[in-house]
Parts: structure tokens; C-alpha cells; sequence
């Protein structure tokens, strides 16, 4: 019998009983590095005791209200991301697509408004946002557009890392009311931007009126090794948008706003059922706190930096890798060649990893990973690389 399930994922031929730390462990007992964390999301790893802990004594008291009533946890995780990124307001939702839908909406608000009925905001090649379709009509991958159209209308996209051609669609568009982007590109291939350009974004946007969103769903909350990506340019965005290692792993997304855009949404213009949920945010706190009283940050700058090191100096030279790239715990391998095939090879071996853009491996281990179990990453994964390369030369 087929299985009930709609066939939407290709997926791999294992599944995992329980975790701790780093390691994921399946029915045969056989443990897995977790190089993934489950794209992004389980940033403290697995079983952490104080995530553990929060989540457990939230859902003895209560899981969910509803906001029509005051919530408490939500009001404290908004007040901890408003401290953390200078920004001003939050809205919470359940997902990355849905913070961006949020931002997305207030950007078109805001264009309404100031009086213009059709605002469009600029978004970036190879981007992702997300599969909601708004989200889609802001996502620059012609392959998870197709066969949806007709997407709403009102966005246009340019070529990622130049300023130039934000400029340019914004001459040619003077209905523009905002520009979309991630500063370090996650599904697209681990494509970091300038942060040159991130500061001309700024002071574009500035010049114009324009609100700057940053989605920060994969590159914040401690990834990079600052609490969110933008800051290694200094700049503070209008808007930012938050989801996958925000909560640990439970579902959560949120929409933060300063500036020009606080105070654009109103009552009634937008809300959520299960958006910010008493276990959420007492989930999201938990990992704020882990994140802080842990040292995590620091942990992904360095170890981050030790493992991307380690991994260019093993892979130097090799024929056929084009480039290793990166920040903090969010790194890309770059191959001349689709090489999909190398995240089955890397479970077999014990070691979960993905690949994006067809060709770049990508690692996105939980940030309390050591040096130690950074060289393990590379003990495994760099002869998978280097034998698949040969294999195919
Ligand atoms: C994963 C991701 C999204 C979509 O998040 P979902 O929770 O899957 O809806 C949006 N933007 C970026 C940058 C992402 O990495």
C-alpha cells in the first residue's frame, strides 16, 4: 500500500528515537552527528535541561490561551528580542514563512498608509522566504515558484550583493515601499553579503522612505555568532523577521519592528491563533537565557571559525571544491558538481548535513558544538567530499 502521506519530501531512510547534545540516535542505537540540527532549528541540541525543563513546566501550567488575553511569556520574549536587537515591537506567528507574511503585510501597510495603493518591495535572486504564497512571489528561486502562479503581484527581484540594482528598480518603480533580504543567504547556497552593501541598503532605504527587512528566520538568534546576522554590519533594520533555533525547536516565528515600521500595524489588521503561545515563549525565553548564561555566541563565532579553517585547509586543493564559506556556525561547501547523493554517503557514515542549491554542502550544527566534535565533522565529512569528487573526476 502507498503511503498515505503526501508525497511532498524526498526523504532519508532513517528515523531518530531520542538525542543528547550533538548526537541523534536511531532504533538500531547507531548514533549521528547532528551537523544539521534540523535545518537551523535546534540550536542547543537535543535534550538540553534547561529548554527541557521550560517547556516541561509551561505545559504542566498551560500550553495555550489565546491571545485574547494577556500572555505573559510573550510579552517577556518580546521585551529579551527587543533588548537584544534595538528594535522596537514584535509580533509572533508559528513559522518563518508566517513571521514573513507579518512583515510583508506591514510593509504593504505602510504603503497604504502614505497613500500608495500598490506598493512593491524588492526582493533578492536566489533568496528564500518561504512556501506561504506571498511568501513565494518574495522568493528568488524560480523552482519553488513554478507552477503556482498566478503569485500576488507587487514584488520585484534584483540581483543579490548589488546596490546598484536595488537603486535601479527602485528608479524604475516609485511605488516601492521596502526592500527584502537575507544578509547571509541560507537555501540560495550559504551566500554571504557585503557588509558594505548591507550599510548602502541602509542608507538607501533612509534616502527614500523605503522600510529595510531583514530576514533573519536562518542566520539569527546566535547562528553567525552575534544574535543576529545584520549586526556584523552594524546597521539596525526596520524590520526583522525570526523563526527556525528561536524557540529550540518548537514552533514559533516572530516579526520585529523599529523605526518607520513601529506602530504601522494597529488593531485588527493582523493576529495568529497559536502565534506566541504561553509554550513557545517560555521555550523561546529558555533559549534566550541558554543561549546568554552559556556563552553560545561566542561558542559559534569560534568554534565556527575553527571548523570552517579546519575545513578549507582539508579541502584545499582539492579538485573540484569551489569554495568554503560562511560564519559563525552557518557554513557552505561549494562543488563544481550537483552532489546531493553526499547526504545519504554522510548519514551512513553517522554524519547529518544537507546540501542546497544542489551543489553546496551545508552545515548548520547546534551552536553548543565543541572543537572536538567539530573535528569530527571534518574526520567524516571532508573523505566523503574528496572520494565523491574523485569518483566523478
Ligand atoms: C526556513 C526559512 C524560511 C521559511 O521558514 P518556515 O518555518 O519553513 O516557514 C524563511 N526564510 C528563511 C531565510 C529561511 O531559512
Amino acid at each position: 500500500m502507498s503511503s498515505p502521506l503526501v508525497n511532498i519530501y524526498s526523504r532519508l531512510p532513517v528515523s531518530f528515537t531520542h538525542g543528547q547534545g550533538v548526537w541523534l540516535f536511531d532504533a538500531q542505537g547507531r548514533k549521528y552527528l547532528d551537523g544539521l540540527a534540523g535545518i537551523g532549528v535546534s540550536c542547543l541540541g537535543h535534550g538540553h535541561p534547561r529548554l527541557v525543563a521550560a517547556i516541561a513546566e509551561q505545559a504542566a501550567r498551560v500550553i495555550h490561551t489565546s491571545n485574547i488575553y494577556e500572555i505573559p511569556q510573550q510579552a517577556a520574549l518580546a521585551q529579551r528580542l527587543a533588548e537584544l536587537s534595538g528594535m522596537e515591537e514584535v509580533a509572533f506567528a508559528n513559522s518563518g514563512s508566517e513571521a514573513n507574511e507579518a512583515a510583508i503585510k506591514l510593509a504593504r501597510y505602510y504603503g497604504h498608509q502614505r497613500g500608495n495603493d500598490l506598493p512593491h518591495i524588492i526582493s533578492m535572486d536566489s533568496s528564500w522566504h518561504g512556501r506561504t504564497l506571498g511568501t513565494l512571489a518574495a522568493t528568488g528561486s524560480e523552482k519553488a515558484r513554478k507552477g503556482f502562479e498566478p503569485l500576488p503581484a507587487g514584488f520585484i527581484q534584483v540581483p543579490y550583493n548589488s546596490l546598484d540594482a536595488v537603486r535601479r528598480a527602485g528608479d524604475d518603480e516609485p511605488r516601492t515601499v521596502a526592500v527584502l533580504l537575507e544578509v547571509l543567504q541560507g537555501e540560495g547556497g550559504i551566500r554571504p553579503s557585503d557588509l558594505e552593501y548591507v550599510r548602502g541598503l541602509r542608507e538607501l532605504c533612509d534616502a527614500r522612505g523605503w522600510l529595510l527587512m531583514i530576514d533573519e528566520v536562518q542566520s539569527g538568534i546566535g547562528r553567525t555568532g552575534k544574535w543576529f546576522a545584520h549586526q556584523w554590519a552594524g546597521i539596525r533594520p526596520d524590520v526583522m523577521t525570526l523563526a527556525k533555533g528561536l524557540a529550540g525547536g518548537v514552533p514559533i516565528g516572530a516579526m520585529v519592528a523599529a523605526g518607520p515600521a513601529a506602530g504601522v500595524l494597529t488593531p485588527g489588521s493582523h493576529g495568529t491563533t497559536f502565534g506566541g503561545s504561553p509554550l513557545a515563549c517560555a521555550a523561546g525565553l529558555a533559549v534566550i537565557d541558554a543561549l546568554e548564561h552559556e556563552g553560545l555566541l561566542d561558542n559559534a563565532a569560534e568554534v565556527g571559525a575553527y571548523l570552517h579553517d579546519a575545513l578549507s585547509q582539508a579541502l584545499s586543493g582539492v579538485p573540484g571544491v569551489t569554495e568554503v564559506r560562511g560564519r559563525g556556525l552557518m557554513l557552505g561547501i561549494e562543488v563544481d558538481r550537483p552532489c546531493g547523493i553526499l547526504a545519504t554517503r554522510a548519514m551512513h557514515a553517522g554524519l547529518l548535513i544537507n546540501v542546497t542549491r544542489e551543489r553546496v554542502v551545508r552545515l548548520l550544527p547546534p551552536l553548543i558544538l565543541s572543537r572536538a566534535e567539530a573535528d569530527e565533522i571534518v574526520r567524516l565529512l571532508v573523505p566523503l567530499i574528496t572520494q565523491f569528487l574523485a569518483d566523478q573526476a
